[in-house]
Order: C-alpha cells, then sequence, then structure tokens
C-alpha cells in the first residue's frame, strides 16, 4: 500500500465511494455474476479516487471487507480482510455502512437459502447513526375507531432491520410486494391500544405467519417472549 497516502487521510466523500463500489461488487458476486476487482478498482481511480494509487484503493476494499466482518455481514470473498486501520477510520466506514448497507443487501437475499446469514445485522450500528426516535404516545384520534398515527420511519427502519427475514421464523418474507420488496408486516410487541409505543425498541418485522401467531396462538406469550431474547435493540414495555 501506498504508506504516504494513507497518511494523508481520506475524505467522507472518497470512503463513501469506495463502499459504494464494494457494495456494488459484493451484490454482484451474491447473484453470482462476475466482474474485475482490477477494473472497478480503475473506474475508481479514473473517478472519485483520482488522488489514490491502485494499492491503496485495493487495500481500502480490504478494510471494507474487514468491517463487514466485524458486522456479521457478506463479504467479497477475494478481498481479504484488513484490520489494522485507524478506529476513527472504521467508524467512518460503519457509519457509511448504517446508511446504505441494508437496502443494498436486502435486495440480495437468496429466497432458497434462508441459512443465509444476512438476518445477522448489527442493529445496534443502525441505532447509532439512524434509528428514527419514533413516538412514545402514539395518538388516539377517534373515540370509536382508535386510528393510531405511526412514525413511517419506525416502520421503515425495522423493515431495514430485517433483510426480508421474518425476525419470528427467520425465514425469508413468503413474497415480494408490488414494489419487489419482501413482504413482512411491522408489529408492535407490546401493542399500541395497549399503550405500547410507535418506537423500533418495540416494533418488529414479521411473516404474516408470525404475525396471527402473536396475536391469536395459544402460546402468543411464549412467543412474544422470544422475540425480547433473539432480537437486539427489543426492550420489554
Ligand atoms: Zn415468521
Ligand atoms: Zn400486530
Amino acid at each position: 500500500m501506498d504508506t504516504q497516502k494513507e497518511k494523508s487521510g481520506w475524505s467522507d466523500e472518497e470512503l463513501e465511494a469506495s463502499v459504494d463500489a464494494y457494495l456494488k461488487m459484493l451484490e454482484l458476486e451474491l447473484r453470482g455474476q462476475t466482474f474485475r476487482k482490477s477494473v472497478e478498482n480503475q473506474l475508481l481511480r479514473e473517478g472519485p479516487l483520482s488522488k489514490r494509487s491502485a494499492s491503496s484503493v485495493e487495500y481500502r476494499m480490504q478494510n471494507i471487507s474487514a468491517v463487514m466482518e466485524e458486522l456479521d455481514l457478506p463479504r467479497i470473498s477475494g478481498y481479504v480482510s484488513a484490520k489494522n486501520l485507524g478506529s476513527g477510520v472504521i467508524s467512518r466506514i460503519k457509519k457509511i455502512l448504517a446508511k446504505k448497507h441494508t437496502n443494498a443487501l436486502r435486495k440480495n437475499i437468496k429466497r432458497t437459502a434462508p441459512s443465509f446469514s444476512l438476518r445477522l445485522v448489527d442493529a445496534h450500528q443502525l441505532q447509532v447513526c439512524d434509528a428514527p426516535l419514533g413516538i412514545l404516545s402514539p395518538k388516539q384520534t377517534s373515540a370509536t375507531v382508535m386510528r393510531i398515527s405511526r412514525a413511517l420511519s419506525v416502520k421503515k427502519w425495522v423493515e431495514a432491520r430485517s433483510l426480508g427475514i421474518c425476525e419470528g421464523c427467520g425465514q425469508p418474507a413468503p413474497f415480494l410486494n408490488a414494489k419487489g420488496e419482501p413482504f413482512l408486516e411491522v408489529h408492535h410487541v407490546k401493542h399500541l391500544v395497549d399503550g405500547g409505543t410507535d418506537r423500533i425498541s418495540n416494533a418488529v418485522a414479521l411473516c404474516p405467519n408470525c404475525h396471527r401467531r402473536c396475536h391469536h396462538s395459544r402460546d402468543k406469550d411464549e412467543f412474544t417472549k422470544t422475540l425480547y431474547t433473539r432480537i437486539e435493540g427489543l426492550s420489554p414495555e
């Protein structure tokens, strides 16, 4: 690697361009499509990384692999994790990933292979940067029909956290919705009508079966308890 340039410090734009390129290659790899790392490297240096050497870009990709590994996310197989980097760069890469990775990766869920480890997103990392605060006491706007306004961002965030995998049974969403996104229902573990909050610490993304199970099954209380132990960031209310 080019030590001199490493020392000179990478801008946020450069790091973001690196993460974008990494996720693009990862997506191709997960789809089983071929790409050439040397070509991607050159494209970056003809564009946003024009100040960097080929080896410096290569090393940055290895850094991103190291962060992906730490977060238990899939990695590009050809980039050996290089962990020898400052904690400042690590946390900046994490922040950029938190912004991007859920959307980029959920597209790649292999529906025939539910054991694929995408489930293991580090919810805590997301919380640090992106988590919506949600609503502590959702408004009840009508006495007859208890219409409860929900913070859309909480729903979106929980869907992103799930990466298209049901947080109840660990199986991929049963089908895609009209927009081509995995169909999961966002459920409030302590129901809104019972005074539960509309926050990510009280919301899970479930397949329709698990959702019905939480509401109607004989073992709904036991099943609900297992959600608290399995999903990081949930807290009983
Ligand atoms: Zn389920
Ligand atoms: Zn529900």
